[in-house]
């Protein structure tokens, strides 16, 4: 079968979910993908500001199914997957460390949480890939979609999968689906990231790379510097409890900076700095309205979201979890069902 004689499928997001669905569909399907960010990868993100790096999103993540195991081989081999043994702390509302017992094998992307993306399309020169592109509609019937994403039109394709998280896939769905309501039900809590770079003068000791706070404001936090794969000076990524962001979430950023700041020091009796005194450091607030799935979808059974006659699906962590993991299997799931369709 030639290229132009397989059915097509579009694919908006491209995330974790969306990119096991298009490697899941690849050999028997036309694929274009779009997202509305520059780069791959979706929440599996990294941002760049020489000297430093912050993976801003997801830390690290775990790969305990065979199906994920198996498919992160040949990223391994090629140095994009590694192993984290990070110095693990709980830090209790008085400030008290201790040593956090874990035990399952961390993983990261490298040397950015965000190399997967660039690394999978690097080796699939047949799939159309858009970046930058916001896909604002979706038109047509079923079997016959057509994609607006500002003055540009894409298709018409056979199948859309929105891998995208449900809030935006339910506004972008043009016609009511078997899992319209499904999409409704689905909530997700946001989180605000504080990316603090330090000048070498500046820069704490700290005696941990990742810690976690019984605190109402920060969750977590990561020495990012110290991730396999990176290097540079002191990177260090501050997290938020996501009830506390839900309940903030449209405050001005440089006020949750402020409170995130507060929290950190007040807890680790580690030194930040401010704006004004960060003029050879890096000190940004990321905020993400869709971080964690506290709603899900689905069960871990059928982990996406499927309309066979309408010719839409809907995929993405949110199906049946709300960690990497979860968004692999969800896109896998789907890609394994729609070849069927051939
Ligand atoms: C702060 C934070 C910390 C986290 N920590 C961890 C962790 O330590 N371990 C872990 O396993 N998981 C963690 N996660 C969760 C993990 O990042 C997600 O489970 C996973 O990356 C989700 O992948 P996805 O493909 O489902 O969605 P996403 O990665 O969100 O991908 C959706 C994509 O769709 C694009 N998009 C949206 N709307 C449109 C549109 N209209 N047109 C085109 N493109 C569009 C977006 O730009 C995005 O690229 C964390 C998440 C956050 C935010």
């Amino acid at each position: 079968m030639s290229k132009v004689e397989k059915p097509r499928i579009a694919i908006i997001g491209t995330g974790m979910a969306g990119l096991a669905c298009a490697d899941g569909l690849a050999q028997d399907f036309d694929l274009t993908l779009f997202d509305k960010s520059r780069g791959l990868s979706g929440r599996l993100s990294t941002r760049r500001a020489p000297p430093y790096a912050f993976d801003h999103g997801a830390q690290y993540f775990r790969a305990d199914s065979a199906a994920f195991q198996q498919w992160l081989k040949p990223f391994e081999a090629a140095g994009h997957v590694r192993t984290w043994l990070p110095r693990h702390v709980n830090i209790s509302a008085d400030g008290t460390k201790t040593a956090r017992l874990d035990a399952a094998a961390k993983k990261v992307f490298a040397p950015g949480m965000s190399a997967i993306g660039k690394a999978l399309v690097a080796g699939r020169p047949q799939w159309n890939v858009y970046l930058d592109c916001g896909v604002d509609a979706v038109d047509g019937k079923a079997g016959a979609w057509v994609l607006r994403a500002g003055e540009q039109s894409f298709g018409p394709f056979a199948h859309v999968v929105l891998a995208i998280p449900p809030a935006q896939g339910q506004a972008l769905l043009p016609v009511e689906t078997s899992f319209t309501q499904a999409l409704a039900k689905t909530k997700m809590l946001g989180c605000h990231t504080l990316m603090l770079g330090y000048a070498p003068d500046e820069a704490p000791a700290l005696d941990w790379d990742c810690a976690h706070f019984e605190d109402d404001v920060l969750g977590f936090a990561a020495v990012n510097s110290g991730k396999p794969g990176r290097g540079g000076e002191l990177a260090l990524v501050l997290q938020t409890k996501h009830d506390w962001s839900q309940a903030h979430i449209e405050d001005d950023a440089e006020a949750v900076g402020a409170t995130m700041k507060a929290r950190f020091e007040a807890l680790t009796g580690s030194k930040t700095f401010t704006s004004s005194s960060a003029a050879s450091g890096y000190d940004r607030v990321h905020r993400w309205r869709y971080a964690s799935a506290q709603v899900l979808a689905t069960t871990p059974e059928q982990p996406y979201l499927l309309d066979r006659d309408q010719g839409l699906s809907a995929i993405g962590d949110w199906c049946s979890g709300s960690k990497v993991e979860d968004a692999f299997l969800s896109g896998a799931a789907l890609a394994a069902s729609l070849r069927n369709l051939v």
